[in-house]
């Protein structure tokens, strides 16, 4: 299955995305993961996408296709994938159409004002990628899964915040018509089992279609 999530920064798409990657068996492919191991390196590229990062604003599409193409070309990629954070925008919604065909695209939706909420709380781990919420139960300040102390993504600040959510509401109307009926949508207001229940029995049923 080659998948696509939709879903606002906070929407809780990457938890979403590694439940179905346990259940179906296909890699979550992150490009906010993949260029914050760019940026980890140091290097020229690592400098000029870190400079858009902190800003909570786009990288080039150039960049961000290249990244993508080179990681879905990879072998674990090809029973299929779930695309979190690609595409981001209408231009890269056909850029992807050139490389590969998309069997459907999972829309998180949640209001703006949770979404603020629960990004400004929100604590990440250095080490495994985990994320935490300081207004969850049981917060400690470290990672659940590997004990390292969490932090605080510099856009996961006010100001970036607000960019990330901005340049989301501009470009999530034009993607959803764009994959017309290929989107399954699911609210996350919920506990993270709630808002996967419809979506796996989607992906149970899409499974045996194709
Ligand atoms: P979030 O969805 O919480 O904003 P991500 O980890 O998905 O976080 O993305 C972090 C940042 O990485 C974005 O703000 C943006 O700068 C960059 N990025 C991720 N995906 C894309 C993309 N498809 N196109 C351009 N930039 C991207
Ligand atoms: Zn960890």
């Amino acid at each position: 299955m080659r998948l696509v999530l939709l879903g606002a920064a906070g929407s809780g798409k990457g938890t979403l995305a590694k439940k179905i990657t346990s259940d179906f068996g296909i890699p979550q492919i992150s490009t906010g993961d993949l260029f914050r191991e760019i940026v980890k390196t140091g290097s020229p590229l690592g400098e000029l996408v870190k400079g858009y990062l902190d800003k909570g604003a786009l990288v080039p599409n150039e960049v961000t296709f290249d990244v993508l193409k080179n990681r879905i070309s990879q072998a674990d990629c090809k029973n299929g994938f779930i695309l979190d954070g690609f595409p981001r925008s209408l231009d890269q919604a056909k850029m992807l159409e050139k490389v590969t065909e998309v069997d459907a695209v999972i829309s998180v939706e949640l209001d703006f004002e949770e979404l603020e909420k629960r990004l400004v709380s929100r604590r990440t781990c250095p080490k495994c990628g985990d994320i935490d919420n300081v207004n969850y139960q049981g917060f400690t300040g470290s990672c659940r899964k590997c004990g390292t102390k969490l932090f605080q993504r510099d856009d996961d600040k006010p100001e970036a915040i607000k960019a990330r959510l901005e340049v989301y509401k501009n470009n999530i109307t034009p993607l959803i018509n764009f994959y017309g009926d290929k989107v399954f949508k699911v609210s996350s207001a919920g506990s993270p089992d709630e808002t996967y229940a419809p979506v796996k029995t989607f992906l149970v049923k899409l499974e045996a279609k194709i």
